[in-house]
Parts: C-alpha cells; sequence; structure tokens
C-alpha cells in the first residue's frame, strides 16, 4: 500500500480529507496524507483525524511503514480505531510543523555557512542541529549566527525540483551528508533549491521563502566524538 504523499508538493496544507486503507497494530495508512512521516533527520508529524460523527482521533506520531512510500499513523493508545474505508478530515499541529519547517530550511541555509561534510542532523520543534567532519577551531558560533541570518534576510524564495538516479549519481557533489543517502529505488530524487545558496536531494518538508524563517540563534557548539562537531540551532522567535 503506497499513500499520496501531499506535502511533497504542497508543505502548507493543513487539512484534507483521505481515506483509511489499511489498519495495523503500529499504526493506520489512509489514501492520501498531510502528515510527514520521521525521516531525514525531521520528527513525525502530530495532529488529528476527524470522524464524520464528530470524534477526533489523536495522532501521536507519524512514521513510514514498510512499503515504499507506505505512511503510519500512529494513534493514541486510547482511542477506538478507524475502520478500513471510512473517510476521516486530517488536522496537522500546525505551529508544530511550521516551526518543524522553518528550522529545516535553516539547517539548510546553515550548511552553507559551515563548509563541511555532514555526518548528521536532527530537526525537532524547538531546535534543530546539525554535525560537521570539521575542526573546531573553524567554529565560532557568533559569525555562524551573523551569516546564516544575512543570507536568511535575503528572502530567497525555494524551488523543489526531481531529478533521475542516474543523474544524480553523475552528480555525487550534490550529497552533503555522508550519513543519510538520499532515498534510491523510486528513480527519481527530490531536491530542495535555495538559488545561489544550496541544492541538495532532500524529502523533508520546507518554506516557500528562506525569509519565512525569521532569524536563527546558534543555541551551542560542542564535540561530539572525534569527527564530530555538534551545532544546534533554534529559531530567535
Ligand atoms: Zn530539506
Amino acid at each position: 500500500m503506497t499513500t499520496e504523499l501531499l506535502f511533497r508538493d504542497d508543505a502548507y496544507l493543513r487539512t484534507v480529507t483521505a481515506r483509511v486503507a489499511a489498519v495495523h497494530e503500529r499504526g493506520i495508512e489512509l489514501d492520501r496524507t498531510i502528515f510527514y512521516p520521521q525521516g531525514g533527520g525531521q520528527v513525525g508529524d502530530t495532529g488529528e483525524l476527524l470522524r464524520d460523527d464528530g470524534e477526533r482521533i489523536r495522532v501521536i506520531d507519524t512514521r513510514k511503514g514498510e512499503a515504499l512510500d507506505s505512511v503510519l499513523h500512529v494513534l493514541h493508545p486510547d482511542t477506538r480505531r478507524p475502520g478500513v474505508g471510512e473517510s476521516l478530515t486530517l488536522a496537522l499541529d500546525w505551529e508544530r510543523r511550521y516551526a518543524l519547517m522553518r528550522l529545516h530550511t535553516a539547517l539548510h541555509v546553515l550548511s552553507c555557512v559551515v563548509v563541511a561534510p555532514v555526518t548528521g542532523g536532527n530537526i525537532a520543534p524547538d531546535k534543530g542541529r546539525l554535525d560537521f567532519d570539521i575542526d573546531m577551531s573553524l567554529l565560532d558560533a557568533p559569525r555562524i549566527e551573523r551569516e546564516t541570518n544575512a543570507l536568511i534576510a535575503r528572502a530567497i524564495a525555494t524551488e523543489t525540483t526531481w531529478i533521475t538516479d542516474e543523474e544524480l549519481d553523475a552528480r555525487p557533489e550534490l550529497v552533503k551528508t555522508m550519513s543519510v543517502q538520499p532515498p534510491r529505488g523510486a528513480g527519481r530524487v527530490r531536491l530542495l533549491r535555495i538559488p545561489g545558496i544550496d541544492l541538495q536531494p532532500c524529502g523533508g518538508t520546507h518554506v516557500a521563502n528562506i525569509g519565512e524563517i525569521g532569524a536563527v540563534r546558534v543555541l551551542k557548539i560542542k564535540s561530539e566524538g572525534r569527527r564530530n562537531r555538534r551545532v544546534e540551532i533554534a529559531l530567535a522567535k
């Protein structure tokens, strides 16, 4: 079972109707969804599923299923499960998701301020981080914050494009993240472009214009092992 991933084409959809396609122990699958499943360092979405009779079902997490593009909506354990074929109205916890979109896009900008291989990353609603393979002496928090915010202030519109697996193989320089290779097997890979700043494979949710990030603060920079230097940021407001 694959789910139509509406957030890929429009990350700003907050609500939509969908039908239950399968009910599993771990969660339910829908024929289409606006809920982003945990992946690429970004946490899964939360929100609600509204039944026709007005009952609300809490979605406490979203995870990938076993099949390509399948999505499991993890329900609060105390809720009555919907049945296959049932029509539901989906509603995201939008403030949480929008913070994730802003922070996620901020990490793309950060990855162009700190020029080094990315060894890991994570995006939660309150903070995001990237790990770099770089010497500590090259990381200066005030400079990183200033330069990241200067790029954000250029308020550039982001673009999503797709390339084939073969095109990506021919351009290995696009892949900055050593630990997370872009998903293969679908024949094509999604790219996020911030014109003049960044271009890299990414399946996550982003803001339409980097100006929406506002500004970021560097929370801390610390050493995480011999090759890892962790830069942690938060939205300034
Ligand atoms: Zn991204």
